[in-house]
């Protein structure tokens, strides 16, 4: 084998934990602490391996559908939001509910409700089957289609007196989605776009930094899991832009051929990915004798989301000895 090359390896800011993954965790932990064990959580509440494994060890129960969920028990909805149908489940089944869908995501649930209320049909820029899609399109399924590609576009017809509006997932890669969009609005000139912008601050500011990172480093490490929509766009991004570009749950991952004739190394990771797993991979190089291991900052970043009113609330209950929590939840 090689002598091991790397010898410069850059972080960037910001990566890991965006503000809705924070609250998600949040609130999982608070509810165990209010509640105790068992909590129920409808899917993986982020897209990491690491988190959820770390939240079952401390008593979380992870379901795929609110069905496996007995009546009654306390449920959490993931951060990627639900559709209208799994909280009318979850209501037929007397369950005490807090949702830890990121306040991004329900806005662009609210976008649904508030386009198609006025005749609008809904071009949802996604990818198919994403948890977060699912959820979206369940608003109003039969007035939303969804596009994941210039070639969908081609295939779309609608009326020239059909109102159009396309909303895009928050997770997307930031220009592969303006081509989806060029696209859409050239075909269809009677397009509008949202407000605002749909795809959020952090996935922007990740791939901002990931374009920064890639002027200095020839190969990228993304520390997050294979089902993070946003981690992988990542790596899209890097080896959009030349770099060789790897997505890792963690050190365990790591082939070190990836590192043959390579010089300087990039590390950043998901907005589901627990810091300490970068942290791992930076001791992975340090093991491996590399010396200059530094960091840039990019964009500072300071968006805080409060968890959930009624866990807010139910916190409060249990603290002051107002009563059972529980009464709090719906
Ligand atoms: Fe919210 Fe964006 Fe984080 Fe998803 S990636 S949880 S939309 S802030």
């Amino acid at each position: 084998m090689p002598a091991f090359s790397v010898e410069r390896v850059y972080t960037v800011e910001p990566r890991g934990f965006c503000a809705g993954v924070e609250r998600a965790i949040d609130v999982v932990e608070q509810a165990l602490q209010v509640f105790g064990s068992p909590v129920y959580v409808r899917k993986e509440i982020v897209h990491n391996k690491f988190v959820v494994e770390d939240l079952k060890k401390k008593g979380a129960i992870f379901v795929e559908e609110v069905a496996e969920v007995p009546d009654g028990s306390v449920l959490i909805f993931s951060a990627h939001g639900i559709s209208p149908m799994v909280r009318e489940q979850a209501k037929q089944k007397q369950m005490k509910t807090i949702d830890a869908t990121c306040p991004l995501v329900t806005k662009v649930h609210l976008e649904v409700f508030r386009f198609v209320k006025d005749g609008y049909r809904i071009v949802l820029i996604g990818h198919k089957g994403h948890d977060e899609v699912v959820g979206t399109m369940g608003e109003s399924p039969e007035n939303i289609t969804l596009v994941g590609s210039v070639k969908e576009v081609e295939q779309l017809s609608f009326s020239p007196e059909q109102k159009l509006i396309y909303l895009t997932q928050t997770t997307l890669s930031v220009d592969e989605t303006k081509e989806i969009v060029l696209a859409l609005k050239q075909k269809f000139p009677q397009m509008i776009a949202p407000p605002s912008e749909d795809i959020c601050y952090a996935t922007q500011n990740r791939q901002d930094a990931i374009k920064e990172l890639v002027k200095v480093a020839e190969l990228v490490l993304v520390v997050g899991s294979k089902n993070s929509s946003n981690s992988i766009r990542l790596v899209e991004v890097a080896r959009e832009l030349g770099a060789k570009s790897y997505l890792i749950d963690g050190i365990q991952d790591i082939h070190e051929e990836w590192f043959d004739g390579i010089k300087s190394v990039g590390v950043s990771s998901g907005a589901s990915a627990p810091e300490l797993l970068v942290q791992g991979v930076l001791q992975y190089f340090r093991d491996k004798g590399v010396q200059h291991i530094g960091g840039m900052q990019v964009i500072k970043e300071n968006m805080f989301f409060p968890l959930p009113r009624n866990l807010q609330k139910a916190v409060q209950v249990k603290n002051n000895n107002l009563g059972n929590p529980l009464h709090v939840l719906e």
